[in-house]
C-alpha cells in the first residue's frame, strides 16, 4: 500500500491505522478489517506532463496529477494544489484524508486530489491562464460532473478555477458543474470561499460548548497561514468577539505586540496581497507599529497566552515542540484548518494532554473533521448545479452550520462508542473522525462489491 518514497502518505495511512487499531472497532466489526488494504490504494492515478508557454515565449514543463482515490460514496471530489512541493506522496496523503473527510460531511462525495508542481508565485495572470489551459488539456479527458469534480486548494483560487472551467468548456463543448468554487454568475455557490474557515469556527464553537469553555467572545486565537482558510477563520472568530493575535505565510509570522489583534480591514489588506501573489511581509510598513514580524517562524512558540489555536497553513505545520509550547501557553483547543496540520508526534502530545486532569489539558480536532466545511459547500454547489438553481447566503450558511454540528456530534459519539476507555471527559476526536469516516466508506464498498 505504502511505497517507500511516500513519507506524507505513510503518515496519513499510519495515523488512520493506529487510531482504528487502538479502539474496539475491529472487535465489534471484524469484517471491516479486510477493507483497509483495499481502501488504501487509489482506484486510479493519472500522471501527465503539462507544457505551457511563459511570457518570454519559452516552453515550460511541469508534472500534473489526479489521484482518483475512492468513489464508493459519490464522484471523486477534492481540490487541486499548485505548489512546487507537489508530488505523488503529497497528493496521495491529501486524497486519502479527503475520502474520510468527505464521508464526514454526510454528502454523496467520494475522495480525490490533484495538482501540479507548478509555482504560481511571481507568475503573471497570462502565465497562470496558459498553465491552467495546458493542465486542463489533459485533465478534461478524465473528469466530468458525475465522475470527478475538482476544486481549489493551495495555489488554486477563484481565478484559477475560472481559467480551468473555461478550458474544460472549450475542450469538451460542455457547460457543467465539473469544478466547484466557480464564480457566482457562472454556477458558483455563495459562501464557498468562506466555507472552510467559517466551518472550522462552527466546529470549534461545538467543542467549546461541550468542554464548558464558553464561546469565542473574549478568547485569544492564534491562527497560522494567510490564505483563504486563515482569512475567513480569522474574520469569523473576530465577528464572534475573539482576538486574533497571529497570521503567517511560508516566509514568516506576524504576532500582535499588544492586546489588540487583527481587524477586518487588516485582513482585507492581506487578501489583496495574496491575490497579487506577494509575501505577507510586503505589508510591513502598514503592520509594523502593531505587529512584530518573525522571519522564517511559525506563530506557535511566539505567543505567551493562547486559548484556541487554528493551524490553517499547510501539512506538518505543528511539530512536537510547537505542541508543547501551545500547552504551556494555556491553549485549550486546537483545531486544524489545514490538512494533516500536526505531525504524528504533536498529535501524540495533544492526545496525552487531552486526558490530563491538571490545567494543561487540550482538545485536538483533526483537519479531516474540522475543515470539512469547504468540501461540504462544494457538495452543496454540486447539488445547486444539478438542479440549476442557487440558494441564498443564509440558506448555504445554515446548511454549513448543520453539517459542522453533525460532523462534530458524529466524531464525538463514534469516539464514545468505540473507545476502549470509558467515561472520558473529552473523547478523542481524532479517533472519532477516523472511525466514523472509515465505517461509512468501508460499508459502502462492501455493499457495492468493491472486493471482487
Ligand atoms: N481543498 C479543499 C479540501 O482540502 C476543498 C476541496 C473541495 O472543495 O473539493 O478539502
Amino acid at each position: 500500500m505504502v511505497q517507500p518514497t511516500e513519507p506524507e502518505f505513510e503518515q496519513a495511512y499510519s495515523e488512520l491505522l493506529l487510531t482504528l487499531e487502538d479502539s474496539t472497532l475491529f472487535d465489534k466489526k471484524p469484517h471491516l478489517k479486510a477493507v483497509l488494504p483495499v481502501v488504501s490504494i487509489p482506484e486510479r492515478t493519472i500522471m501527465f506532463r503539462v507544457v505551457w508557454q511563459d511570457d518570454k515565449g519559452q516552453m515550460q514543463v511541469n508534472r500534473g496529477y489526479r489521484v482518483q482515490f475512492n468513489s464508493a460514496l459519490g464522484p471523486y471530489k477534492g481540490g487541486l494544489r499548485f505548489h512546487p512541493s507537489v508530488n505523488l506522496s503529497i497528493l496521495k496523503f491529501l486524497g486519502y484524508e479527503q475520502i474520510f473527510k468527505n464521508a464526514l460531511t454526510g454528502l454523496s462525495i467520494g475522495g480525490g486530489k490533484g495538482g501540479a508542481d507548478f509555482d504560481p508565485k511571481g507568475k503573471s495572470d497570462g502565465e497562470i491562464r496558459r498553465f491552467c489551459e495546458a493542465f486542463m488539456r489533459e485533465l478534461s479527458r478524465h473528469i466530468d460532473q458525475d465522475t470527478d469534480v475538482p476544486a481549489g486548494d493551495i495555489g488554486v483560487g477563484g481565478r484559477e478555477i475560472g481559467f480551468l472551467f473555461g478550458a474544460f468548456r472549450r475542450y469538451r463543448n460542455s457547460f457543467q458543474g465539473v469544478l466547484t468554487g466557480k464564480g457566482l454568475t457562472w454556477g458558483g455557490s455563495l459562501i464557498r470561499p468562506e466555507a472552510t474557515g467559517y466551518g472550522l469556527v462552527y466546529y470549534v464553537e461545538k467543542m467549546l460548548e461541550y468542554a464548558s469553555l464558553g464561546t469565542f467572545a473574549g478568547k485569544i486565537v492564534a491562527v497560522s497561514g494567510s490564505g483563504n482558510v486563515a482569512q475567513y477563520a480569522a474574520l469569523k472568530a473576530i465577528e464572534l468577539g475573539a482576538t486574533v493575535v497571529s497570521l503567517s505565510d511560508s516566509k514568516g509570522a506576524y504576532v500582535a505586540k499588544g492586546a489588540a489583534g487583527f481587524s477586518a480591514e487588516e485582513i482585507s489588506l492581506i487578501a489583496d496581497v495574496k491575490l497579487n501573489r506577494l509575501d505577507l511581509y510586503s505589508l510591513d510598513d502598514k503592520f509594523k507599529a502593531k505587529f512584530d514580524y518573525y522571519a522564517g517562524a511559525r506563530p506557535w512558540t511566539l505567543i505567551k497566552k493562547i486559548d484556541i489555536a487554528l493551524p490553517s497553513a499547510t501539512q506538518n505545520e505543528v511539530s512536537a515542540a510547537d505542541a508543547e509550547a501551545l500547552i504551556r501557553a494555556g491553549c485549550k483547543i486546537i483545531a486544524e484548518g489545514s490538512n494533516m496540520g500536526s505531525t504524528m508526534e504533536a498529535i501524540e502530545i495533544f492526545e496525552k494532554a487531552r486526558t490530563s486532569t491538571s490545567d494543561s489539558s487540550i482538545w485536538y480536532a483533526p483537519g479531516k473533521a474540522a475543515n470539512c466545511g469547504g468540501v461540504a459547500v462544494s457538495g452543496l454547489e454540486m447539488a445547486q448545479n444539478s438542479q440549476r438553481i442557487s440558494w441564498s447566503t443564509q440558506e448555504v450558511d445554515q446548511k454549513l452550520k448543520e453539517i459542522m454540528i453533525n460532523c462534530f456530534e458524529n466524531c464525538l459519539n463514534t469516539s464514545i462508542t468505540y473507545s476502549s476507555i470509558k467515561d472520558e471527559k473529552l473523547p478523542s476526536l481524532v479517533k472519532g473522525a477516523n472511525i466514523a469516516g472509515f465505517i461509512k466508506v468501508a460499508e459502502a464498498m462492501l455493499d457495492q462489491g468493491d472486493f471482487y
